[in-house]
């Protein structure tokens, strides 16, 4: 069944029409870029950290980075936890949310996000995350902080704020992630056979902060660096280190030595302080 609520993807989408209408400002373009970089707490937060415990943060950061993440209109933290928990488990099998293998293309890349099947994912995925009562409760009530990054956007810069403050950069935002999602099991090389479609795409390792080096990240799930190879650019990666070297982050988890070795023969990398097995498990709660 197809509902218009699981994601309001669509209703982003539908707001580029207002570009047209209205001419940015100096204030309009801070402010897109600001709103853009609000898609670091989909890598870094959803992902990295909720999803796959990559590094750990206080209980402050971890609610900013899953308050700020709902506005960029993917859910809850912990919803989407599940779903991308989900993937990971089951990937590009029948069970897999988004699988382009299974479901083809389109419903891969956008469709999916209109399905209410997903609106129930298997809650005992997150188990790790449901004793946090403000992760709960900002999951279930996401649709608040979205409210207000939109309220926010226009406050600053009237409708042009909300259209190209807002609906370009969470477009922008979707587009990287659902293009993860499907092109990242499509198109580019496997450099580690992992029995599924991961790929390490190329392109979308760059435009999706990192997130596009998909292969190397279904085979080392809770390594916070995907990009292996000293050119698989990783910003989100950056972003854990500078994050890290300010001291609001810390155990930042890595493949192990001889995997970074045999992706970059020519280089020299110290021995990492990881095990294999530590990295590789797609959720440990440690
Ligand atoms: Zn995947
Ligand atoms: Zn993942």
């Amino acid at each position: 069944m197809v509902v218009w609520n699981v994601f309001p993807a669509w209703l982003t989408y539908l707001g580029l029409a207002g570009l047209f209408f209205f001419r940015p400002t100096a204030t309009t373009w801070i402010l897109f870029a600001v709103m853009l970089a609000r898609y670091m707490t989909i890598t870094v937060g959803y992902h990295r950290y909720f999803s796959h415990h990559a590094f750990r943060t206080s209980r402050v950061l971890q609610f900013l980075l899953a308050f700020i993440g709902c506005t960029c209109g993917q859910r809850g933290p912990l919803w989407w936890t599940a779903i991308h928990r989900q993937h990971h488990h089951h990937t590009d099998t029948a069970l897999d949310p988004h699988s382009p293998l299974i479901r083809g293309f389109w419903t891969s890349f956008f469709g999916w996000t209109m399905q209410t099947r997903w609106l129930y994912p298997d809650w005992r995925l997150v188990r790790d995350w449901t004793p946090y009562p403000e992760l709960v409760w900002v999951n279930k009530f996401w649709g608040i902080p979205w409210a207000l990054c939109v309220l926010t956007c226009y406050l600053v810069d009237g409708w042009t704020g909300v259209f190209w403050g807002y609906c370009l950069s969470t477009s922008i935002i979707f587009t990287s992630a659902f293009s993860v999602n499907s092109f990242g099991h499509m198109f580019g090389p496997q450099r580690f056979d992992t029995a599924d479609q991961s790929r390490n795409n190329f392109l979308m390792g760059f435009l999706a902060g990192g997130d596009g080096w998909h292969n190397n990240h279904h085979r080392y799930p809770a390594s916070a660096r995907h990009g292996m190879a000293w050119y698989e650019l990783d910003a989100t990666y950056r972003m854990i280190l500078i994050l890290k070297f300010v001291g609001l982050v810390w155990n930042v988890r890595k493949a192990p030595a001889e995997a970074m070795r045999a992706a970059n023969p020519t280089r020299q990398f110290k021995e990492e302080t990881m095990s294999e097995a530590t990295a590789e498990a797609p959720h440990s709660l440690n």
